[in-house]
């Protein structure tokens, strides 16, 4: 013990510290490193709850979509986006504090008002699902779409792909006024070439994901949609993903049972064009009560 003792006595005399000094400043050290071991706790369990809320949403609202789609379809509400600073964007803490408008319908946009289905091919509305804010239904339109024209591949490619991508806007404007924007900023809907995150356990790629966000515009609640269309889908299954997941953003928020419907749970060999139950169960959808479009209270 004094063999050991004596260097340290002998160090502490070089240092000109007492022991007395020596303990205080370990204290103030032990003091420091606590109170950052606790400030990192804390910070990484609020992360952890806002994420979790953020999570809950995504879950809630897609815990009854079919599990083996290959389309899943994501809701993100108010995921606050850093690259955008506006004043009425509703971020995760604030969206529980709105006072959300009533649930009321809208009218009938003209064309879906005039669609008629004289072949009686029955449509699949109970399986859309109302999201917390009611039927995802447009109120406003020209409904404002904006197609990313992708910059990582060639310019030839880059056409190609955004004009693929126009042909199926083209289609559903056919049954709800669509209109093509030259930001997206201004868009209602964004369409992007972009690989979706994986997801699942084990991850699993998908080829497409629809997400949305709401937020306040002139105290209007709305919503606004982002499609991801994976660079691994080319030709016709890049146009079924396209159709599919717009048929998601224009309101058709669940999946069809029959493969001849765009709005099928999964890829099928042939991509059907829009059906007829298609349309009529869009026409359902938009005679539905929504919280969207509405003024907040
Ligand atoms: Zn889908």
């Amino acid at each position: 013990m004094r063999k050991i003792q004596k260097p340290l006595r002998k160090c502490l005399k070089i240092l000109d510290l007492k022991p007395k000094i020596l303990f205080a400043f370990c204290l103030r050290d032990l003091f420091v490193f606590l109170g950052i071991f606790f400030c990192t706790g804390l910070l990484v369990i609020i992360t952890n709850l806002q994420s979790f809320a953020v999570y809950k949403d995504i879950y809630q609202d897609t815990s009854r979509s079919l599990p083996y789609s290959l389309n899943i379809l994501n809701i993100a509400i108010a995921n606050p986006r850093n690259q955008v600073s506006t004043d009425n964007q509703i971020n995760t803490s604030q969206v529980n504090k709105i006072n959300f408008p009533t649930a009321k319908t809208h009218p009938l946009p003209e064309i879906l008002q005039k669609w008629e289905d004289k072949s009686n091919s029955g449509d699949y509305f109970d399986q859309v699902q109302p999201t917390r804010l009611g039927y995802l239904v447009w109120s406003n339109f020209p409904v404002k779409i904006y197609i990313e024209t992708p910059t990582n591949i060639n310019q030839n490619q880059a056409e190609i792909w955004v004009k693929t991508v126009y042909r199926t806007v083209k289609e559903w404007n056919s049954y709800l006024p669509l209109e093509l924007v030259n930001t997206g900023e201004l868009a209602d809907i964004k369409i992007i070439r972009k690989a979706p995150p994986l997801q699942g356990n084990p991850p699993r790629a998908r080829s497409a994901q629809t997400t949305y966000e709401i937020y306040t515009k002139n105290n209007i609640l709305s919503h606004r949609f982002t499609i991801l269309l994976s660079p691994t889908q080319t030709g016709e299954y890049l146009i079924a993903a396209s159709r599919h997941e717009l048929g998601h953003a224009l309101g058709i928020w669940g999946h069809s049972p029959l493969a001849t419907d765009v709005l099928y749970f999964s890829q099928v060999r042939k991509p059907p064009l829009i059906s007829t139950r298609d349309v009529n169960t869009l026409k359902k959808v938009y005679k539905q009560p929504t919280k969207l479009g509405w003024q907040v209270e």
